[in-house]
């Protein structure tokens, strides 16, 4: 096993990347979902080689941290021992209830498989970079929208018949779409653009890429209609996997955050138990930073909810820290600067009224922005002697003449009490920001 991988690479098990408090590990599970006695070995194993912080991704991958090159070997034995099979090689991602939805148009299962056995036969794995990724989405309640990957497929409909978008690097809203391809084809068309990703070389990613119709055989693409771009307003879906949900078997399936993505140990132990009280046998990670409980019963299902919100999980969707992303910063990352986390609590406490949902709220320890890659409304930037804002950009945007400002929870309370004073009726804090544009809110921030 190597030690550790390197920055820009994915930490999985068998190779852990550095980070401010050791090593980090990030599973994905093969079989989609977890018996509660299997995460509940995974999170004993977690108290006894890592940190005892058990997180969740955005992109529904479990992780754990604090580890020394030792119990890294450890706890990969140990998962092994649980009997966790772990994906490895490029991520071919379905959603967490893909086949179990009733309202999705395809089960995204099959297509997923035949792409994954697709790559191995061609030897892809090696040749391309280690985030490459391709998401597939059957549709349905749980979309694949916020996740971001190289190769996007989405079923629709055309008629009775199942048809792909396909689009390339990006989310929902922001991937180029290329087209619509039939079932038949959608697997080769797939293979056809990672094959051309990999010839430009591992940094390769597909926003490098020619459009598709010049990569693919021709007809194989076809073009667009008006009402099948699967774009949704505002771009991206807000069907977040939280709450209760009708399963296709006719049980249901309870949804529950943890707040910016990591909880101890202990507290899942706890919640897992009750679960396996509940009659769960199965509990998958997801996107959001969630956990899906499987199989239960409408009153099996409020009870759950009861003992999650009592251990401190997000059971409310109006809860504020749905809408802040924040990365574990100082003292768990040694790039941090900030306390992102506590700063995030203490915003979320002060300011609820600020998160209508209309916007995020971005916490990072540094420019590189790993809880959140992309553009947030409010993004706070821990560094050297403070913090900087970027309004409605990314992390990385941070310029050396942003905004300083040593006290980051005072500085958005400042920022929330400016939209208040200035919301129009019926306007939303998003709205409300875009309205202001970036120079008073800058001054707001500073507190001047
Ligand atoms: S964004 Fe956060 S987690 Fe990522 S390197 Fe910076 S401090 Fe660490």
């Amino acid at each position: 096993m190597n030690a550790m991988s390197r920055r820009g690479a994915c930490p999985t098990l068998s190779t852990p990347m550095q980070t401010g408090d050791g090593l980090l590990a990030r599973l994905n599970p093969i079989a989609g979902g977890l018996s509660p006695n299997t995460l509940i070995g995974l999170c004993e194993s977690a108290l006894r080689q890592g940190n005892g912080i058990v997180e969740v991704t955005a992109r529904g991958s479990l992780q754990i941290r604090g580890l020394t090159p030792f119990s890294a070997r450890q706890l990969a034995g140990e998962v092994e021992q649980l009997g966790i099979a772990v994906r490895t090689g490029v991520p071919v991602e379905t959603g967490p209830l893909a086949g179990l939805d009733p309202s999705e148009i395809a089960d995204p299962r099959p297509l997923a498989d035949a792409i994954r056995a697709a790559i191995a036969s061609a030897g892809l794995a090696k040749r391309l970079g280690p985030k490459v990724s391709v998401v597939v989405d059957g549709g349905g309640h749980l979309t694949m929208d916020t996740i971001i990957a190289d190769v996007r497929l989405v079923a629709q409909k055309r008629g009775n018949e199942t048809v792909w978008l396909l689009a390339t690097g990006g989310d929902a809203a922001t991937a180029v779409q290329q087209g619509i391809i039939s079932e038949n084809s959608v697997c080769d068309a797939a293979i056809a653009i990672l094959q051309a990703i990999a010839a430009l070389g591992k940094e390769a990613r597909a926003r490098d890429l020619r459009a598709a119709d010049e990569i693919l055989p021709v007809g194989l693409i076809s073009p667009l209609e008006g009402k099948m771009s699967g774009r949704t307003e505002g771009g991206i879906s807000k069907h977040f996997p939280f709450g209760i949900i009708l399963l296709a078997n006719a049980t249901l399936a309870l949804g529950i955050a943890l707040p910016f993505g990591a909880m101890p140990a202990g507290k899942l132990i706890e919640l897992s138990r009750a679960a396996l009280d509940e009659g769960t046998a199965d509990i998958r990670p997801a996107p959001a930073r969630s956990l899906l409980f499987l199989g239960l019963s409408e009153d099996a299902c409020h009870r759950l909810q009861d003992t999650a919100a009592a251990l401190g999980f997000i059971t409310d969707p109006t809860d504020p820290r749905l809408h802040i992303a924040a990365c574990p910063g100082t003292p768990a990352c040694a790039s941090g600067n900030i306390e992102t986390r506590a700063i995030a609590e203490q915003v979320a406490a002060t300011v609820p009224g600020f998160f209508d949902g209309s916007c995020t709220l971005h916490i990072s320890g540094c420019a590189k922005g790993c809880a959140h890659p992309g553009a947030a409304a409010l993004t706070v930037v821990g560094r050297d002697g403070g913090t900087g804002l970027v309004v409605n950009g990314p992390a990385k945007a941070l310029s050396p003449d942003n905004t300083s400002c040593d006290d980051a929870a005072r500085g958005l309370a400042a920022i929330a009490n400016l939209v208040q004073a200035s919301r129009q009726p019926g306007e939303t804090t998003a709205a409300c920001l875009a309205r202001l544009g970036a120079a008073p809110i800058q001054t707001a921030y500073r507190q001047d």
